[in-house]
């Protein structure tokens, strides 16, 4: 697949908790992203003309996502719509798509799957020619320096803390296989340390979520009561 640059996503979204992650992996896969916090600047935006894919939150502060919906269809546009909603019923997907979204995702969702829809909707519209094939898909995979103690996934660089790098190298040379949380903390903390292992899991966790947001195919797994391990097949530089 193409990365198609040039597409352009208005990401409505009044709970920065959610949309700060989202337009930050939106960015980060190449799409243009705008983001608002009401429904009526987005009818507005949208009339412009140069929104491809509109991904729109059902309750907003002003009119209701629905409403948005009605609205940017009645105005003319053939945007893709895809709708994020914590309403999970059926009722709200048939209605939903009877105002015209093309798509709906219930809250809570994964990222990654955000960005297959994302896809999905936007491979049906044509993108303005970019003509750029070097896109993070055309070069898979997770790539780890050691020297430069520097990580990419798919071509774009994951910026990692110093104890990230060091618990993700670490996994990386034994991978595949459990590595034991001892053998972590004696290894990526100073065997001085008396601390709480806590520390060990919130670190995992933060490389693991930025893992996931980089579209990373390595993925942290965690073996209950013994370690860590990390799968697929990362490739080292
Ligand atoms: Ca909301």
């Amino acid at each position: 697949m193409l990365y198609e640059m040039s597409h352009r996503v208005l990401l409505v979204e009044d709970d920065e908790g959610i949309a700060v992650p989202l337009v930050r992996t939106l960015g980060r896969e190449g799409y243009t992203v705008e983001h608002l916090d009401h429904g009526v600047p987005a009818v507005d935006r949208v009339g412009v003309g140069d929104i491809d894919l509109l991904i729109l939150d059902l309750g907003l502060p002003d009119i209701d996502g629905l409403e948005v919906c009605r609205r940017v269809r009645a105005g003319g546009s053939d945007c893709g719509i895809l709708i994020l909603t914590a309403r999970g019923g059926e009722l709200d997907r048939v209605v939903g798509l009877d105002v015209g979204a093309d798509d709906y995702m219930a809250k809570p969702f994964g990222l990654a799957e955000l960005l297959a829809r994302t896809r999905a909707l936007l491979r049906r519209r044509p993108a303005a020619p970019s003509g750029d094939e070097a896109g993070p898909e055309a070069e898979p995979g997770l790539r780890i320096d050691v020297q430069s103690r520097r990580v990419w996934s798919r071509g774009r660089e994951v910026p990692l803390t110093s104890k990230e790098f060091d618990v993700l190298a670490l996994l990386c040379e034994e991978r595949g296989t459990v590595v034991t949380r001892e053998r972590l903390m004696d290894e990526v903390w100073d065997t001085n340390w008396y601390g709480s292992t806590k520390t060990l899991d919130v670190t995992v966790g933060r490389l693991r979520q930025k893992l996931e947001e980089a579209g990373s195919p390595g993925a942290v797994v965690t073996v209950r009561g013994v370690g860590f391990r990390l799968e697929d097949d990362p490739v080292d530089a």
